[in-house]
């Protein structure tokens, strides 16, 4: 199982890939909680991402797709995953895309059998900026959320036609209850396999 989980901030793709990761019991990876956690211990990677996070903005690329890559090597990695927040670009898919070809299990034979999926939350803008309001996160006043949002329209939504075009999205309704957006999820995707 290899999954992608894209969608607007507050679509509620954290909260989803969390609980289908514990279901099927493979890794949740958090590009956005593994760099929280390096700003809060202020490591190389938290001291140069943390301005990016704070005013809404993208981190510069090469900076994620290091931190994929070093993440993609863990040996948990390697019975699937579920990939959240990452990519956020066309250049970090194009990376990722040629990053599967060449971490052992995920190359071209097996990705086969554990066909990558991008998962598409999709959600109205006013019923976003309610969801973060209430959420409280430090980068969730209005002003940044707005521009998140913005970001996010610009240089992420063009990934929804980016793996259309291959076969790989499933667009999901996420404006419904945590329940019934978790129930269609298992059904769209039952018929993956845990890959190996
Ligand atoms: P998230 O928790 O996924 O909303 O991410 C929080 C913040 O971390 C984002 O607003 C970005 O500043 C940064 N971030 C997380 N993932 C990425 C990514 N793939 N590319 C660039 N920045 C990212």
């Amino acid at each position: 199982m290899q999954l992608i989980f894209m969608g607007p901030p507050g679509a509620g793709k954290g909260t989803q890939a969390q609980l289908l990761a514990s279901l099927w019991n493979i890794p949740h990876i958090s590009t956005g909680d593994i760099l929280r956690a390096s700003v809060v211990a202020k490591t190389a990677l938290g001291q140069k991402a943390q301005s990016y996070m704070d005013a809404g903005d993208l981190v510069p690329d090469q900076l994620l797709m290091d931190l994929v890559q070093e993440r993609m090597n863990q040996p948990d990695a390697s019975a699937g995953w579920i990939l959240d927040g990452f990519p956020r670009t066309v250049p970090q898919a194009a990376f990722f895309d040629q990053l599967l070809c060449d971490v052992p299990g995920a190359g071209p034979k097996s990705g086969k059998d554990c066909a990558l999926r991008a998962v598409n939350l999709d959600v109205p803008d006013n019923v976003l900026v309610t969801r973060l309001l209430s959420r409280g996160r430090q980068d969730d006043n209005e002003q940044t959320i707005r521009h998140r949002l913005q970001v996010y329209r610009e240089q992420t939504e063009p990934l929804i036609e980016f793996y259309r075009d291959r076969q790989q999205l499933v667009a999901v309704d996420g404006d419904r209850s945590m329940a019934e957006v978790t129930a269609e999820l298992q059904q769209a995707l039952s018929g993956d396999q845990i890959c190996h």
